[in-house]
């Protein structure tokens, strides 16, 4: 069974479909049970929708993985209030 850093470490292959079908299925569970990691995954979507609206030529896998990983720890610290 996937856990949370899971998502967080394959969300971009994920969305992409860049995961075998038996990671996809593990992870698809995971996002099923966990509201934390479905609402991630649709930030990480729009934010990935919004890099290729604006620059649609570029990847810019790295500045989504960035954006994604300051999102991470932004509903992190939203969590401890
Ligand atoms: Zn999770």
């Amino acid at each position: 069974m996937a856990q949370c850093k899971d998502i967080v470490e394959e969300a971009s292959e994920y969305i992409d479909g860049d995961l075998p079908l038996r990671r996809r299925i593990s992870l698809f569970y995971h996002l099923v049970i966990c509201k934390c990691c479905r609402i991630y995954l649709q930030n990480i979507k729009k934010t990935i929708n919004t890099v290729r609206t604006l620059r649609p030529k570029e990847p810019a896998i790295h500045d989504i993985k960035d954006f994604a990983e300051r999102l991470r720890v932004e509903s992190e610290s939203e969590k401890l209030k």
